[in-house]
């Protein structure tokens, strides 16, 4: 049987998955956080001191990735380690973007990628799914905001935490991270030509969800 598959892709910090997230639910699809594959590529090579891009290539083979959905909410492995709240750092974050660029990690996610919308209704987010990972994807959306806006959401989401880092160095991360997605030679972070485009830079969470929704009804011929 086929499965539906939406994509959604975006910058850092466009609010993609708590949207994705919510609106799975809504629609008992899977929701697939594929940024969670590059920052646990990104946590094997910190954790063994991977400095080379050449010594992380030839370790790929050890990397063992499993990807579950508990309720809905995906839990990412790493050689059987539950790390789904590891790869949520600063440092992960910078160097999932450092390890995003390497063609043979892209190749090494790639399969995996394919066979969970294969095999589920899926919506996945991150930077190529439109583009390279599911260009039949029954729609595309390309979710942005201003940088200034999506530093200031990130900046609120963090700042009861201890350690949390200033707006301005929530702002420069994000950008330096939307600079190296979009100029990278493969797979850029770019908006698929049949991609609907929605700005959330003045959009509230429900109204993001309600128009994403309707957009996804109105392609499947759903109901409300
Ligand atoms: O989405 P998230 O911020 O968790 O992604 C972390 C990094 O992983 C991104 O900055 C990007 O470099 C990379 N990524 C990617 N392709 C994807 C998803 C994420 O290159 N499909």
């Amino acid at each position: 049987m086929k499965t539906t598959n939406i994509a959604i892709d975006g910058p850092a910090g466009a609010g993609k998955s708590s949207i994705a997230r919510e609106i799975s639910s809504e629609l008992g699809f899977i929701y697939v956080d594929t940024g969670a594959l590059y920052r646990t590529i990104a946590l094997y090579a910190h954790r063994h001191s991977i400095e080379s891009v050449e010594m992380l290539i030839r370790q790929l083979d050890e990397i063992e990735i499993e990807l579950s959905f508990i309720g809905g909410t995906q839990r990412i492995s790493l050689c059987g380690e539950d790390v789904t709240d590891d790869i949520r750092t600063p440092e992960i974050s910078m160097g999932a973007s450092n390890v995003s660029a390497i063609p043979e990690v892209r190749n090494f996610l790639f399969d995996l990628q394919q066979k969970i919308a294969r095999e589920h209704n899926v919506i996945m987010d991150g930077r190529d799914i439109g583009t390279v990972v599911l260009p039949d994807a029954d729609l595309k959306i390309f979710l942005t905001a201003s940088a200034d806006e999506r530093a200031s959401r990130r900046y609120m989401e963090l700042k009861e935490k201890a350690d949390c880092p200033t707006y301005e160095e929530i702002r420069a991360d994000i950008i330096k991270r939307d600079y190296n997605d979009s100029h990278r030679a493969i797979a850029p972070l770019r908006q698929a030509e049949d991609a609907v485009l929605v700005d959330t830079t003045d959009m509230g969470f429900h109204e993001v969800c309600e128009e994403i929704l309707s957009l996804i009804r109105d392609r499947l011929e759903l109901d409300d």
